[in-house]
């Protein structure tokens, strides 16, 4: 049985009948940059996120990088955020010449450990930036509650996370000062290429960002800032406005595969729970919870990625792909390792948990369309590997 990482050609099949014509529509009109399909998109997605604006760009990274430049973040200030992420999240911050703290890791929920945030404030900390990984909300009470003790304001990171609901039900992106998506096609709202959101309650940051994304210009050739081309092509918000009705069920489908992952995992004897966080005789694999700190309460999970711990992960990774079962290392390396950020000299003992998680954190199937076939078949290999 083949099982990739992720197949888009099936979602894309599904929704082709709508999409082609409006692709031919817009090559028909030559209106490809910003317009109506653009501004639909905003409405629509401010809804969702139940925000008062939100500014369609050219990137989950550039919307990262507008919403620092919005608070004006540059030389010599300090944005705190997790160690273990993608690369944006750290990358943005330094290309402002600012400088990136790492912080690290929650061993049960992978995102940042809020209770490690307080120490890393300084007078010269500009921002916290949580990330909301796979797609799972961070704990935002005890962020927000530290960021509004400092009055450093937050840019949620919710590349990952379009319609994750935090355990109060608030929509993640829309508790901080500005929240962050992305539209990369892999992620659970996907475009024909790149695309981001910001989204934001703040009147002077929504229209500061709408200038920004069009070289600060306004009105047309006089510039009253440094923006960039920070622009959203018709088209991706044209693709984007036909798949957003089916977002919802996408999710729901994800969550319903991951069930079926939790209960495969305990029924094969590989799990014993949900939420360890050390291997042992019974817990060969470690499935991270959907809910944190035995609260009883649930985030919304929308599992743009689904991750297990395991200890000899290369090798299973290599054994699974022998199988035709797609992987993926979701990151291989923490910011604190990487070459270009040596230069900030922090310790690799700091981060015990990221750098676990790094050796031994990987990706399965998880995307919509797979079926439970597929995915009894995905556990059942990886049962083999490990009980050989
Ligand atoms: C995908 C992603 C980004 C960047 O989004 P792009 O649209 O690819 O630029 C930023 N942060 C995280 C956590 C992501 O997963």
């Amino acid at each position: 049985m083949n099982v990739p990482l992720l197949d888009l050609r099936q979602q894309y099949q599904s929704i082709k009948q709508e999409i082609e014509p409006i692709l031919l529509k817009i090559a028909e009109s030559q209106m490809l940059i910003l317009g109506e399909e653009v501004s639909k998109l905003e409405k629509s997605l401010a809804d969702y996120c139940c925000t008062k604006y939100a500014i369609g760009v050219s990137s989950g990274t550039d919307a990262l990088l507008m919403a620092l430049m919005a608070l004006g973040v540059g030389p010599d200030d300090e944005v705190i955020l997790p160690t273990y992420s993608f690369f944006a999240t750290a990358g943005v911050v330094a290309r402002l010449f600012a400088k990136p703290v790492f912080v690290d890791s929650d061993p049960v929920t992978f995102n940042i450990n809020p209770s490690l945030i307080e120490n890393k404030i300084t007078s010269k900390t500009k921002a916290i930036i949580p990330v909301h990984l796979y797609g799972q909300a961070c704990e935002m009470n005890e962020i927000l509650e530290i960021a509004n003790k400092y009055n450093i304001p937050v840019i949620e990171d919710a590349a990952q996370a379009i319609g994750c609901q935090y355990k109060n039900g608030k929509p993640v992106g829309s508790m901080g000062t500005m929240g962050c998506y992305s539209f990369y096609p892999t992620k659970n709202l996907g475009a024909f290429g790149d695309g981001g959101l910001i989204v934001t309650n703040d009147e002077m940051l929504a229209k500061k960002l709408f200038q920004m994304r069009n070289h600060g210009m306004e009105p047309k050739y006089y510039h009253k800032f440094v923006g960039g081309n920070f622009r959203l092509d018709a088209i991706q918000a044209a693709v984007l406005n036909v798949k957003f009705p089916y977002l919802e069920s996408w999710h729901q489908a994800r969550r319903n595969n991951a069930e079926i992952y939790y209960n495969e995992f305990i029924n094969s004897g590989l799990a014993d729970c949900v939420g360890a966080t050390s291997f042992d005789a019974r817990n060969k694999v470690l499935l991270p919870k959907p809910i944190y700190k035995d609260t009883g309460v649930y985030n919304y999970h929308i599992y743009n990625q689904f991750i297990i711990r395991v200890e000899k992960r290369d090798e299973l990774r290599q054994f699974l792909s022998s199988q035709s079962i797609g992987t993926e290392i979701y990151y291989p390396v923490p910011f604190h390792r990487q070459e270009c950020f040596a230069y900030l000299g922090f310790p690799d003992e700091e981060f015990p948990i990221a750098n676990a998680l790094a050796e031994t954190s990987l990706a399965l199937p998880i995307y919509p369309e797979l079926t439970e076939e597929q995915i009894k078949y995905v556990v059942q290999k990886i049962a083999e590997f490990i009980n050989q």
